[in-house]
């Protein structure tokens, strides 16, 4: 029997309003601890909230983004727990009417587009940030003692929900990719999984490949990567089928997933929604944008990435494209072909050597860009990736660049490839033994030796016809 993944995502996007959801306190990293609060999110006795609106019209525009129906009346309640870092005993979120539901997400994928149904996208407080100190990871088991910075407590924080509609770890990470770069376009999140902006959890059960049931699903969580989260929904994935396999059943519960040595540890039986005792917050009045400022939201979105893919696609091939779009690189590229340069060969120029550069994206000049790409292969390496590293310098020109010309001539660097060949026997009865990819091994020792000088397209037919001659 064949299995296959069922996957949903909770996905917790940090706004980066000016101030937080229901107080003038400033929202932002940096600051010394417990210096940005106020007794509204401390949670003192008597103190009021106010909705930021801001937070409001921002949530909505994601949930258009993300095609989802905005409700005419979204209402925020009390989600009742106790923990320390959350001072009032409640949490402040929307519930069972969020501002955004019933949306999808298209996934452009090689067999057509993947529709990932998004349920609900609300809008509720974050808590504080809790620091265990001791013991070994961070984290509470085993810590000596535990500080708590109210900072962050207050913050406005945007939760989707997807349907279970993923069907594999790396669809999971694409899915969060784009999602990823959705937000960051429409200005509302940086959405730094690094700084705790964007946080994921995965819900993941498995079930016989082709059937529909839904089993017992577990929740992943404290995963800080997109790539640790594709490890660790594979991780949770494996462990299931085993347990299905040996005849038991899996329970439900949550795991936390450590990238470094890929185990999964079971934390604490998941919650049900009754033990929250949620009810509706009776300090806020509900939410009821009016259908002028969701069309006006509407008005303002940008052309998306999943479109954007789409489009470009067309002249690239659907890999490169999803790298350019989710990496911010589609303008630039765009720009860059407008100017001449041959389509493929910029988006590899981009994604490669300018991104590996460390060049700051918009400070780069097409026209600039497209002459490097078109001169790639007639100018010294040394020399382009030189010119890579400076396209974001002010004025940046490759006149000087471009005058300086590879070494070509077969008679110079015939001597070279000789010596370096005969310098390497083990590589070359392995690359005649058929591991061709050793090619690149020996082009590389002649750049080395003519310092970047050679014309490597040259170089590289010349180390071809010697080794198979
Ligand atoms: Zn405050």
């Amino acid at each position: 029997m064949t299995w296959e993944p069922v996957i949903g995502l909770e996905i917790h996007v940090q706004l980066k309003t000016q101030t937080k959801m229901f107080c003038r306190c400033p929202v932002g990293f940096g600051a010394g601890e417990n210096t940005q609060t106020c007794p509204v999110c401390l949670g003192l006795p008597g103190a009021l909230p106010v909705m930021n609106r801001r937070a409001i019209e921002w949530t909505i525009l994601l949930g258009l983004a993300l095609g989802c129906e905005i409700s005419e009346q979204a209402v925020f309640s009390r989600k009742n727990y106790f923990y320390p870092d959350l001072p009032k005993g409640y949490q402040v979120s929307q519930y069972d009417l969020p501002s955004c539901k019933n949306g999808i997400m298209l996934l452009p994928t090689a067999n057509g587009d993947r529709v990932i149904g998004i349920v609900r996208a609300h809008l509720e407080e974050d808590a504080a940030k809790t620091i265990h100190v001791g013991g070994h990871s961070g984290r509470i088991g085993g810590a000596d003692f535990s500080l708590v910075d109210y900072n962050r407590g207050g913050t406005p924080l945007v939760e989707i929900v997807t349907a279970p509609d993923i069907r594999s770890a790396d669809e999971a990470k694409r899915f969060l990719q784009l999602l990823r770069q959705t937000i960051v376009e429409l200005g509302i999140s940086d959405a730094e999984m690094e700084k705790g902006t964007l946080r994921v959890d995965a819900n993941v059960s498995v079930r016989p490949t082709g059937s529909d049931e839904l089993r017992t699903r577990t929740e992943i969580k404290n995963m800080n990567s997109f790539n640790f989260i594709a490890r660790g929904i594979e991780a949770e994935a494996e462990r299931q089928i085993r347990v299905w396999e040996s005849g038991e059943d899996v329970r439900q519960e949550t795991y936390d997933f450590d990238a470094a040595t890929g185990k999964l540890t079971a934390r604490r039986a998941k919650e049900e929604a009754d033990d929250y005792r949620y009810f509706p917050e009776p300090d806020l009045v509900p939410v009821e944008p009016s259908l002028e400022l969701v069309e006006r939201l509407r008005s303002e979105l940008p052309e998306l990435p999943a479109a954007r893919i789409r489009r470009i696609e067309a002249d690239l091939d659907l890999d490169r494209a999803m790298v350019l779009v989710t990496g911010g690189l589609d303008r630039l590229w765009e720009e860059t072909v407008a100017a001449g340069a041959d389509a493929v060969a910029a988006a590899n120029v981009i994604a490669n050597a300018v991104v590996g550069a460390g060049v700051e994206i918009d400070a780069v000049a097409p026209t600039e860009l497209a002459r490097l790409v078109e001169a790639r292969e007639r100018i010294p390496r040394a020399a382009f990736d030189e010119a890579i590293a400076k396209l974001g310098d002010v004025g940046f020109s490759a006149d000087s660049y471009l005058a300086q010309e590879a070494v070509s001539d077969t008679a110079e660097l015939e001597p070279i490839v000789d010596a370096i060949i005969e310098a390497n026997p083990g590589q070359v009865a392995a690359y005649r033994g058929g591991k061709e990819g050793l090619l690149g091994f020996f082009v590389g020792q002649v750049m080395k030796e003519t310092q970047g000088k050679a014309n490597a397209r040259v170089v590289s037919e010349l180390v071809r016809s010697k080794l198979t001659g």
